[in-house]
């Protein structure tokens, strides 16, 4: 067998349950070899039930103690059992399993390991895994990898394809110079797989980890490299004369005035225009430093010279907006621009409208999604390109490929906070402008943590805002297992305070799921306030504006990294009322750990994302690193810039000898870099145990 060879060869996969491997996007052996898992479990030793302080699975010893009965509700069957140890009972739910009812009777014994949810003086249990004796022995000596699942593809499966692939490891070559892996002390690449997928102890977990994760870095880096083409320098036929009139001719006509740093900023990026030579700018500042209205500026001032800017959003929800902000404020001040949004939305008759009207330049603002680079748009003439919220470095470097060659102007803008020295290596070919500081109306957004018994006065701390006229964000965690999905996560809590608030309140919900139409009327009704409160899962973490919002509540906040978390508390406070951001944990208030009040507490003292970053990565040992990915970048499925900061400095450093040493190690480099361009690992969330 070949690493290339189709997943079919592999025994016991047969035409349809190829299909659910290909449905996930496993197509060869390869593939299979690099879909990692995700977690990897102990089984936890036997606790009592009175012992149980956090959601979370629990292994649980005892007898069962009622019969079983079976509902059904809606397409689902749901079994429910009392269970027994020696401090007490809980029910157990069961989800769509009707056949373990004739095994469930009164007095049998039980180990299971089971999720357990605690609610006041009562224990929740569902979808109890049942076990024996000797599996409860194994279990608890030997490590077992978690991989992601999809609808079809079963963990049997895998565990299955992965058994027969494994001993294929050793097919793949190792890429990097022998000292580099030597001076690094990494694992040799086919050892690591190998190991991912079958460690002994974490230990090797880790090792086998931190030479991915080098990989994920090298990789990125060297192309990057690669793409600089040796010459710095582009010269640019979007030379302006004088850009500044755009932005005196309104001025001191707009809402506010713009703050120092957004002025200094607007200026470096004029003189780029200016200067003859493309501009390859970041600008970057923390949420709500107000870096819109600076992308506007810098387009019009190409847009009054009579050329086209593109304006590329990461998601619908945020190019939507961005187009009606052009839109008004084109009419406004009577300004250049012919704004038009293109989204993936778009029926494919409208869209080739759209492409139509930027071919031939009756639209001179082009405002979208990655759409703008996706599909093959032709422009008139365009003279800058800008990224919003741009920490997505895949798509930097697609954009970079994008406008290879022509000499456009390209500003990215981010909020990822990244401390100073990672950003020279990430952004190392980019000039940066820094915008530094908040607008002055702004109050400092008002902190609380609080534990999961508090709701009550939570709810009654969003209801009197409500009636102040305000409107607040809930956002509900993501949920890892799979038996309880994001999304009747969301839809359960959205019923649930339905059913809590007054009916006037006016309630919305918003996750990844839903169809992008739906999305973008979701976030339209409560940009005009005809909803009161948005429960969302993260998916409004990114770029959201909506002043009148001043009440973020993120439950279970110790699952999510401080940065995030930051970007999260981002959403408020973007106008002139006072804010609130309360971060609700999984644990009831005397109860809440001294490790989760350390984290959240950073947060309550600063409110500077760049401090918040490296503070949290103080906080971390070295241990410390799997569980919570910290800067959300998409792009490193298993690095993470924060918390392997120093492996990132190291890998600089291994890259720039190998080029500077030019000849043998480069080349085999290059030829490495075009084998693995496809490559990818499975959405690999960090490792919790
Ligand atoms: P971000 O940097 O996070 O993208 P935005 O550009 O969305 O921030 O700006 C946040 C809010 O602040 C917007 O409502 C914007 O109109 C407002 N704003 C921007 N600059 C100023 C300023 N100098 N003074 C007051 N408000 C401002
Ligand atoms: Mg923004």
């Amino acid at each position: 067998m070949l690493l290339s060879d189709d997943i079919k060869v592999l025994k016991g996969i047969a035409d349809k349950t190829a299909e659910a491997f290909y449905s996930a996007g496993l197509f060869n052996l390869n593939d299979v070899l690099h879909y990692l898992p995700r977690s990897y479990e102990r089984l936890s030793e036997i606790k009592l039930l009175s012992a149980i302080e956090c959601d979370g699975k629990v292994t649980l010893s005892g007898r069962v103690s009622s019969e079983a009965c079976l509902i059904r509700r809606g397409g689902r069957s749901i079994l429910q059992f009392s269970f027994s140890d020696e401090s007490g009972s809980a029910r157990v739910s069961v989800f769509n399993m009707p056949w373990l009812k004739k095994s469930i009777f009164p007095g049998r014994k039980i180990i299971m390991n089971v999720y357990a949810r605690r609610k006041g003086v009562s224990v929740f249990l569902s979808q109890p895994k049942f076990l024996s004796e000797k599996e409860y022995e194994d279990g608890i000596k030997n490590l077992k990898p978690v991989y992601p699942l999809t609808k079809s593809l079963s963990e049997t499966l895998i565990r299955k394809a992965v058994a027969q692939v494994l001993p294929l490891a050793g097919d793949i070559r190792e890429y990097l110079p022998d000292d580099v892996v030597r001076e690094r002390k990494l694992m040799p690449i086919a050892h690591a797989l190998r190991k991912m997928h079958a460690p002994s102890d974490m230990e090797e977990v880790y090792a086998a980890r931190r030479r991915l994760a080098f990989d994920e870095f090298f990789l990125f880096l060297a192309r990057m490299e690669l793409l600089k083409d040796g010459t710095e320098k582009i010269k640019s036929s979007y030379s302006l004369n004088d850009p500044e009139r755009s932005f005196e001719k309104i001025r001191d006509r707009l809402p506010f005035k713009l703050t120092s740093a957004q002025i200094t900023s607007l200026m470096d990026i004029y003189r780029d225009m200016k200067s003859g030579y493309c501009m390859n700018r970041l600008l970057q500042g923390d949420v709500g430093s107000g870096k819109t209205i600076v992308a506007f500026l810098s387009a019009l001032a190409i847009c009054d010279d009579g050329h086209q800017a593109a304006i590329m959003a990461p998601t619908e929800v945020l190019a939507r907006q961005h187009y009606e902000d052009a839109v008004a404020m084109s009419r406004k001040y009577d300004l250049t621009f012919k704004p038009v949004l293109l989204s993936g939305s778009l029926k494919a008759k409208e869209k080739r409208l759209v492409k139509e009207g930027i071919k031939n330049g009756d639209h001179n603002l082009i405002i979208g999604t990655h759409a703008l680079i996706q599909d093959d748009v032709e422009f008139k003439d365009l003279g800058l390109m800008i990224t919003d919220e741009q920490h997505r470095f895949g798509v930097r470097q697609r954009m970079a490929l994008a406008v290879k060659g022509r000499d456009v102007h390209v500003l990215v803008m981010s909020a990822t906070p990244i401390p100073r020295t990672l950003g020279l290596i990430l952004y190392g070919d980019l000039d940066v402008s820094l915008i530094n500081e908040l607008p002055s109306d702004r109050l400092p957004v008002k902190n609380a943590i609080m534990g999961n018994d508090e709701h009550k006065k939570i709810y009654q701390f969003i209801l009197k805002r409500i009636s102040e006229g305000r409107q607040a964000y809930i956002i509900c965690p993501m949920v890892e297992d799979g038996e309880m999905e994001d999304v009747s996560n969301v839809t359960e809590y959205t019923e649930e305070i339905r059913r809590i608030f007054p009916p006037e309140v006016r309630i919305d919900m918003l996750h990844g799921k839903m169809k992008s139409d739906d999305k973008n009327s979701v976030m339209e009704r409560f940009a005009k306030h005809e909803t009161d409160i948005l429960v969302s899962t993260t998916v409004i973490e990114v770029g959201v504006n909506v002043p009148n919002s001043t009440v973020m509540v993120i439950e279970n906040a110790e699952r999510f990294g401080l940065s995030q978390l930051h970007q999260l508390r981002g959403r408020v406070g973007r106008g002139s009322y006072q804010s609130y951001c309360i971060f609700v944990t999984g644990a009831e208030s005397g109860r809440v750990s001294k490790k989760t009040s350390e984290r959240l507490a950073i947060l309550k003292e600063s409110n500077d994302g760049f401090r918040i970053a490296e503070e949290d990565l103080k906080q971390r040992g070295p241990g410390d690193f799997f569980g919570l990915r910290q800067s959300g970048l998409p792009y490193f499925k298993i690095a993470d810039i924060y918390t392997d900061a120093t492996l990132l400095k190291e890998t600089k450093q291994s890259l720039e000898r190998i080029i500077s040493s030019g000849s043998a190690d480069l080349g085999r480099l290059k030829q490495a870099l075009s084998e693995k361009e496809e490559m990818s690992y499975s959405d690999f969330h960090g490792i919790c145990l």
